[in-house]
């Protein structure tokens, strides 16, 4: 396919600025480019067929089944877009006078509250962008707490071996050590190791339950008491809420912070770098170390205060704005029992289509699954040489995207499957049957699998090429890089 650049064509450009409507300022010459930009020139009909071509060469959650574990792709009501699309969202400038933006400081303060109700925490920021930002915050404030303390020899996190990566990503960038404690038989934090790990030099624990496996963690009240007597808080990776909202409260569980990708669970559209939050809600003794500002209501309305203690600015203004509004909308359309149904449908579709493979595929760790399952095709590659990859890829000609492959790592040739709430019988019956008779292809012609996928425009990309050699600037002369 041509790139924009190759297609343009001098002259062919058409304004795409509304006219201007403030007084008219000159910048100082020190800011003003020496050249035009070399930006593409195309007619209106050719950017709108450039970006459909684009669109059909990939797969999104309104082109089919898109199961990919840890990341929840599921489907959100077009009604939050509409919502963040109104000129009184889109309209408020973020240096603008608190009084003059009150709805929008409600919608901070309300959504606050709402998603403290659900995590059982006391107050949270929306500064951070993402769930990795949300991490690190969240592991700041539990430096500041320990430093508050003169507690200065906390240098450990201790993080399972089922963790996401950026769990352990995080606690390296904040400045700690990271101890990986093992899985146990079941899947769960293995408690002896757990206690041999902590001490005086732990500062906390990063967790995320349900885990990466898809188990909710039975002895999840005495991990964190463990975590507790040895001095140290407890971090909640609750990237993904879907499996829990409404039902248990990492609160509850003995978590001191938390972070949730409202990108995932509370319905802003994820991947494809869009703009994501990474809330960070905690308890009250961490409120005081909350980066800056926060929105508090008074006598007179809402207004911006910073906490005592501040860790300071993780963002400029207020995170992204029109992603917390959304995950408003959401909760607020759903209300409290809405949100548990999409929790437990979340677990039922799960459950319903592990159950529905778990005779002709190994499930990694058996048992009653949360939002998300695991395979293992360790045996089907030793059996034919059909790989998880060879399997994904084929899942590509029937319409539908791969689930997360090798992740999480503890699980040789995983396939990481979450089919969401937001999927019906049907679908999770037609992706049971694409599973099954990829499977039965495996046994009679393995070979065929290795090419797969043959019907999609794009078809296996040079992966490691990409990520070690990317190409990300479109080169003009036509030489060199
Ligand atoms: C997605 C995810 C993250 C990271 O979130 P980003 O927004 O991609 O930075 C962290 N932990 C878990 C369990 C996740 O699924």
């Amino acid at each position: 396919m041509k790139l924009s650049f190759e297609k343009s064509k001098n002259g062919r450009s058409f304004p795409v600025l509304p006219s201007l409507d403030v007084p008219k300022k000159d910048l100082p010459g020190s800011l003003l480019r020496k050249s035009a930009p070399r930006l593409p020139q195309m007619a209106q009909p050719d950017i709108s067929r450039h970006y459909t071509e684009l669109a059909k060469r990939t797969h999104g959650v309104n082109d089919g089944f898109y199961p990919l574990g840890s990341c929840t792709m599921k489907y959100n009501p077009k009604l939050n877009d509409e919502m963040a699309a109104l000129p009184g969202f889109t309209g408020v400038h973020p240096l603008q006078a608190p009084e003059t933006a009150q709805g929008c400081l409600e919608v901070l303060f309300m959504a606050e509250r709402l998603l403290c109700e659900i995590t059982g925490m006391d107050a949270m920021t929306f500064q951070p962008a993402a769930g990795a930002h949300g991490e690190f915050t969240g592991v700041l404030l539990i430096k500041a707490w320990h430093d508050s303390r003169r507690d200065s020899n906390r240098v450990k996190i201790i993080v399972p071996d089922s963790a996401h990566g950026t769990n352990p990503a995080t606690a390296s960038m904040t400045g700690y050590e990271v101890i990986n404690v093992p899985s146990d038989q079941e899947g769960g934090v293995d408690l002896a190791e757990l206690r041999r790990a902590v001490g005086d030099d732990t500062a906390g624990l990063m967790l995320t339950n349900p885990n990466t496996l898809g188990i909710f963690d039975k002895n999840i009240l005495e991990i964190t008491r463990i975590v507790h007597e040895a001095g140290g808080l407890n971090y909640y990776d609750g990237a993904n809420l879907n499996a829990i909202m409404g039902v248990a409260r990492p609160g509850d569980m003995g978590f001191d912070v938390v972070h949730l990708n409202l990108h995932k669970t509370f319905s802003t559209p994820h991947g494809g770098g869009g703009p994501g939050s990474g809330a960070v809600g905690c308890k009250s003794q961490l409120e005081p170390f909350l980066p800056k500002p926060r929105v508090v209501r008074g006598k007179d309305g809402f207004s911006f205060a910073t906490p005592e203690r501040s860790i300071g600015n993780v963002k400029a203004f207020y995170g992204n704005f029109l992603v917390t509004l959304r995950a408003l909308v959401y909760m607020l359309t759903l209300g409290a029992n809405g949100l548990r149904d999409a929790a437990l449908n979340a677990v039922l579709n799960a459950n319903y289509m592990m159950k529905g493979l778990s005779d002709i595929y190994d499930v990694a760790y058996p048992g009653i699954c949360m939002h998300e399952f695991v395979l293992t095709l360790e045996n089907l590659k030793k059996e034919c040489g059909v790989s998880a990859m060879d399997v994904a890829k084929s899942m590509l000609d029937y319409g539908m995207h791969p689930p997360t492959m090798y992740f999480p790592l503890i699980v040789k040739e995983a396939l990481m499957i979450e089919p969401t709430e937001t999927e019906s019988r049907e679908t999770l019956d037609e992706a049971i049957a694409v599973l099954r008779e990829i499977r039965a292809q495996a046994r009679i012609a393995p070979d065929s699998l290795h090419s797969a996928p043959r019907h999609t425009v794009v078809r296996r990309p040079d992966e490691v090429g990409a990520a070690r050699h990317p190409v990300l600037k479109y080169n003009f002369d036509g030489v060199g890089d």
